[in-house]
């Protein structure tokens, strides 16, 4: 038998109707950004691991333990991006935008890479879109990308629910983390190898440790924040109470990355807190100064493109959706003739007809004009014209229109104005 090469676990290939969704949400992305005024950026697909271990944390589990790392060819150590904001910081620093405006809104569409464990939803390849907004420390930013991320979600069908929480800044969370370092060594023998070092480095992380959070979570002190906190955090709260996005606080939500200060959300798709979160993001005052530039605020956040568009096939117009193949406006010509002169009329006529704006296809034109008509019904095209040798001589077209079902004799010029009418 002969060894057929597929494609790595965790990864797939996304063709035709299943592609479909993906498209929708990315083209909606990209016009509420731009009412929004976010600029769309391009970044590489990797970077210098230390990127992501300096801003994303090298105590999270993103880093620690699912990031694709690599060494090139001169003995750089790199890394495939696991997400998005570490990268658009170090191009907002590098390409130096604080200096020419104050206030900066990037969006992204990409892939990004996580060696998790494949499952329901959760891939090691996966679509990223994400948002970030320099330069407005106020609520009013938390509150923007928040409303823009809602808007998206439910012009693409979906109906969100945000989780909404404060984890503070340095300075609230330092004597939290003390006495949160004190409890875990009260339990240290019951912790995983990676919350024991935790314990030292980073306390905070082993309350959110997919293996420990149940022991570790229920022994952490409450959690009091500084005024000026506690005063964002109210104000946040007082903009989403006067708008139509739907959020509840919600304590537990601490994001699993280290940069965050303030504001945190995450988005599912039910009412439910357990469900899967198809989208999060927060508010990171830090990030910019950590990477070497000018103290910036800012605030952002990322779908999990997969999973909006896999919460949406799961209601019961998405599923009906998925199933309908997508018609395009296109033509489909074939010829019915094996005659080099036929032929070339039907390549000459696709060419003409894309110059006119209209979108042409051309049938394996050798085959069986049987054959030829059984592509153009799989095809998806909408519409079929066959060239015979009486066709070249009369310079009409037999036509079809498969979703009419209407069969005629047309002139070139006809047939445009028929499909651009149509
Ligand atoms: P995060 O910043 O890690 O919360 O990621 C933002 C969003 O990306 C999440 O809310 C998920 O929707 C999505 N996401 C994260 N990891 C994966 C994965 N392995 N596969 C698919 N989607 C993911």
């Amino acid at each position: 038998m002969k060894h057929v090469v597929k494609s790595p676990r965790g990864t797939r290939d996304i063709i035709g109707a299943a592609l479909a969704p993906f498209l929708l949400l990315e083209k909606i992305s990209r016009e509420k950004a731009c009412l929004w005024g976010f600029e769309e950026i391009r970044f590489p697909s990797f970077e210098h691991a230390q990127l992501f271990e300096k801003g994303t944390g090298d105590t999270t589990d993103i880093v620690e333990k699912e990031m694709y790392v690599f060494e090139d060819r001169g003995g750089r150590k790199l890394a495939l991006r696991p997400e998005g904001t570490p990268s658009v910081v170090r191009a907002y620093i590098e390409n130096n935008l604080s200096s020419i405006r104050k206030k900066a809104a990037l969006f992204y569409i990409g892939s990004m890479f996580r060696a998790e464990r494949p499952q329901a939803g959760r891939y090691r390849e996966f679509e990223h879109i994400g948002f970030e907004y320099f330069g407005d420390a106020q609520a009013y930013a938390d509150f923007e990308v928040m409303c823009l991320a809602n808007s998206i979600l439910v012009e693409f069908g979906i109906k969100p629910k945000f989780w909404v929480s404060s984890i503070g800044c340095p300075q609230c969370r330092k004597p939290y983390s003390v006495s949160v370092r004190s409890s875990l060594k009260d339990i240290e023998a019951q912790l995983c190898q990676d919350c024991k070092r935790r314990i030292e480095k980073n306390p905070l992380r082993a309350l959110d440790c997919k293996i420990c959070s149940h022991k570790t979570a229920q022994l952490a002190p409450p959690f009091s924040k500084c005024d000026a906190c506690a005063g964002h955090e109210q104000n946040l709260l007082d903009l989403l109470k006067a708008s139509n996005v739907p959020y509840e606080l919600n304590p537990k939500i601490v994001r699993g990355l280290d940069y965050y200060t303030r504001t945190v959300f995450e988005i599912t798709a039910t009412d439910d807190p357990a469900s899967i979160a198809i989208g999060g993001g927060g508010r990171y005052d830090g990030l910019v100064e950590v990477f070497g530039g000018p103290k910036t605020p800012a605030a952002g956040f990322a779908f999990g493109a997969d999973r909006v568009v896999e919460a949406l096939a799961g209601t019961q117009q998405g599923t009906a959706n998925e199933k309908e193949k997508p018609v395009s406006e296109r033509i489909f010509l074939t010829s019915a003739a094996d005659n080099p002169e036929v032929i070339s009329h039907v390549v000459g006529t696709a060419q003409k007809l894309r110059g006119d704006g209209v979108a042409a296809e051309l049938s394996i034109l050798t085959d069986s004009l049987k054959s030829q008509l059984r592509q153009a019904g799989k095809s998806g095209a909408r519409f079929c014209a066959t060239i015979g040798e009486e066709e070249v001589k009369s310079g009409e077209f037999s036509f079809k229109n498969f979703v009419t079902g209407e069969s005629k004799k047309l002139l070139y010029e006809a047939m445009v104005k028929h499909v651009k009418n149509a």
